[in-house]
């Protein structure tokens, strides 16, 4: 029930309808019996400015960050954590002393099922990621944290990879990172212990593409972790193509799930976030609840 004191949270993005956080955001409120409610708020970019000013006046606790603002944030914030610094987007904005603070909480999100269900010594491994955009470098960051010996970066685009590359020089992450065209995939494949795509190829309504062809995922290592960010449809056929080679899948739904919860906990200034409620909301948002 929504009440005169309900504090307020929300998404901004344009468009913002496709948003899946409001529906994990909301079961997870209304489990906790909490006076809040998360809102879809679609911000065109020329009304950016305004519209944060607008959110601090009606005392908003704190909002997600889609597309297209993650990086146009930034410059409106007061502080911005190192981590969100270094990945250079911010997706989860707290209202601090009244000042807006930004962080990511999407390399939380990826690493979670790293370093739980599949935690192992990752300092001699090596990571090979298909894509340079804005997912991909909280990939890397991410990598990075966990201690990947090498991490690579595949991309279409030579320039946009050369930017990629010369955005991490000031950083440590840029020591174990390197850059490759899609040529050089066929060399990559057979190294990499963990493979993730961060394309949108495969994505629903294209279930039938992927990034690797079949033919190609016949070089990955047994018992190598194929992760692909997407999570509509489950599995992809990345993740199909490798589950054949005998490798773990993890697809996106998990990082969805945990980047919401590292955002609830800094907004509700709280730990016990129902993290199965939030999953369960969205399987059966997604039509997954009877798939296991
Ligand atoms: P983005 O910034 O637009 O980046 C997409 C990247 O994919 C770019 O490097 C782009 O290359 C590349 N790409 C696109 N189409 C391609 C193609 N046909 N062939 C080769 N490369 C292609 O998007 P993003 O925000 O990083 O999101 C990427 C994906 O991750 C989406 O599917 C998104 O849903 C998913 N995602 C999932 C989560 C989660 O929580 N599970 C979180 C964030 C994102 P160019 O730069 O050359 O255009």
């Amino acid at each position: 029930m929504i009440t005169g004191k309900t504090k307020l949270l929300g998404v901004i993005g344009y468009p913002v309808g496709h948003s899946l956080s409001p529906v994990m955001h909301n079961a997870a409120i209304a489990h906790l019996a909490l006076d809040y409610v998360y809102l879809p708020l679609p911000i065109e970019p020329q009304n950016l400015e305004v519209a944060i000013a607008g959110l601090a006046a009606v005392d908003v606790v704190g909002f997600s960050v889609t597309i297209p603002h993650k990086q146009a944030i930034i410059p409106l914030l007061s502080e911005i954590t190192p981590l969100a610094q270094a990945i250079g987007a911010v997706n989860t904005v707290s209202r601090k002393n009244n000042q807006w603070e930004g962080t990511n909480t999407d390399i939380v999100g990826f690493i979670h099922p790293l370093q739980t269900t599949y935690k192992q010594d990752w300092s001699q491994k090596i990571a090979v990621i298909l894509g340079n955009g804005g997912a991909a470098r909280a990939v890397v960051a991410g990598c990075h944290q966990l201690g990947f010996a090498e991490i690579h970066v595949v991309g279409r685009n030579l320039e946009k990879l050369k930017d990629f590359q010369q955005s991490w020089e000031d950083s440590p992450i840029g020591d174990t990172l390197q850059v490759h065209t899609w040529d050089k995939l066929t060399q990559l494949i057979p190294q990499a212990d963990l493979l993730v795509n961060t394309t949108p190829i495969g994505m629903y309504p294209n279930v039938d593409d992927s990034p690797v062809s079949v033919d190609e995922m016949t070089n990955l290592q047994l018992g190598a972790i194929a992760y692909d960010l997407i999570y509509i449809p489950q599995p992809t056929k990345f993740l199909q193509y490798a589950q054949q080679q005998g490798a773990i899948a993890i697809d996106g739904l998990e990082m969805l799930v945990q980047q919401g919860v590292a955002a609830l906990k800094i907004w509700l200034q709280q730990d016990n976030i129902p993290v199965d409620v939030m999953r369960q909301a969205l399987r059966q948002h997604l039509g997954l609840e009877n798939r296991c």
